[in-house]
């Protein structure tokens, strides 16, 4: 019997009812609908990065999302910006130009970034070594170092449960925010409303990167912050510096059994009083985005806390929860919830788990 712990990246959780691998669009509908017909609970998984399940059996639907592939529908080549350009990734329109790419839901995220850079495609470059699959990338809007999906994601392909059809979605649809779309906010509890199919990317064409947002892989690519770097050296540096910090899958490295960041940043109001030495963001509004990660190291928890395990905060990074080997899921929960409460104790603020919990709570 197939089990969560076989099918996730942290490498727990129980067995599964009705596990279906599902290779193709059709098969995807057919799985959902069947499954929704007979009143079953319903575990969309992907990669399986961003889920934490509980170890007691599923009771349900597993659908495997599996079908793979890309192609490249042509398009005419946007103008390619200079070196030293600042001008900022605008979100793409079919009017844009640059070239429409439809990626199927169950491709591997980061071989498709890779064969993107290869084809000298811009704006993904950043987005390298992010585990998981093409179609969950614009649930939760993923980013990372300044750039995220929503940039360059033109349509979503997806099965509305609900209505029991095909809807797309034109990128404004989706209503993108920081890690959050209109996916994200239909999730009927732990499954989503909408079950994506496949994903138009539209990408311009270049061999420099969009402006290089974040100090640390501006200084690896020795460039000033807001200048653009090759396409390829900036995939290169992003995985070398998420490697370094455990966040790119390796059978090999413990560090790397996770969910990535257990905690999203939290985002308070910009007059919440914190010391000066804390990284903040201001993100609009009249708010601030704070280091999850600072927060975690400053109330007391250091990187690998709750070794030997069997599960500790990674050796590499203080916001990802690592399995050292036999951790079941309650380990994992015993570990975010005394890392949660040390951080409300210390500053008052409440961390969220940014990986989908099943049959288990905070
Ligand atoms: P870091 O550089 O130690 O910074 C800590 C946090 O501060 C980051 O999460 C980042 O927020 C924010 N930050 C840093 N510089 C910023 C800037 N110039 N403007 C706005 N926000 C800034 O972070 P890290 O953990 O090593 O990660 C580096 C990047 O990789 C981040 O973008 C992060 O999201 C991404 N990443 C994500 C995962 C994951 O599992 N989700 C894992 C590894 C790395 P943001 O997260 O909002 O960017």
């Amino acid at each position: 019997m197939t089990t969560l712990a076989e099918l996730t990246t942290l490498g727990v959780g129980g067995p599964i009812k009705n596990f279906v691998a599902a290779t193709s669009p059709e098969e995807i509908i057919a799985a959902v609908s069947q499954a929704d017909e007979q009143g079953e609970d319903i575990l969309i998984v992907g990669g399986g990065s961003n889920i934490l399940a509980a170890d007691t059996p599923f009771d349900g639907t597993v659908v495997h999302i599996a079908n793979q592939g890309y192609a490249i529908e042509g398009g005419a080549a946007c103008e390619i910006p200079s070196a030293n350009s600042t001008q900022p990734v605008e979100a793409k329109t079919a009017a844009c130009g640059g070239y429409t790419v439809t990626a199927q839901a169950g491709q591997n995220w980061d071989e498709f970034v890779a064969a993107m850079v290869k084809e000298q495609f811009v704006g993904l470059e950043a987005l390298s070594g992010i585990p998981g699959t093409v179609g969950a990338t614009p649930i939760q809007n993923v980013g990372a170092y300044g750039a995220d999906v929503s940039q360059t994601i033109a349509r979503v392909y997806t099965w509305d449960r609900q209505e029991k059809k095909k809807v797309s979605f034109s990128n404004e649809a989706m209503k993108f925010s920081y890690r959050d779309s209109i996916f994200k906010q239909s999730m009927m509890g732990s499954s989503p409303r909408y079950i994506v199919l496949s994903v138009d990317f539209q990408l311009e064409v270049g061999d420099l990167s969009a402006p290089v947002k974040y100090p640390e892989l501006a200084r690896s690519l020795g460039v000033e912050v807001g200048n653009r770097a090759a396409v390829d050296q900036v995939r290169e540096q992003v995985l070398k510096l998420r490697a370094s910090k455990g966040m790119v899958l390796n059978p090999e490295d413990r560090d790397t059994f996770s969910t990535g960041s257990f905690f999203t940043n939290p985002i308070v109001p910009e007059d919440f009083k914190l010391p000066a030495d804390a990284p903040q963001y201001p993100v609009g509004d009249g708010y601030k985005k704070l280091s999850a990660a600072w927060l975690i190291s400053h109330s007391g928890f250091e990187k690998g806390h709750g070794l030997p395990g069997p599960a500790s905060l990674s050796t590499k990074h203080s916001l990802a929860i690592t399995n050292r080997g036999s951790a079941t899921a309650q380990d994992i929960v015993n570990i975010a919830e005394e890392v949660q409460k040390g951080v409300q104790k210390k500053f008052g603020i409440k961390l969220e788990a940014e990986p989908i919990l099943i049959n288990c709570s905070l």
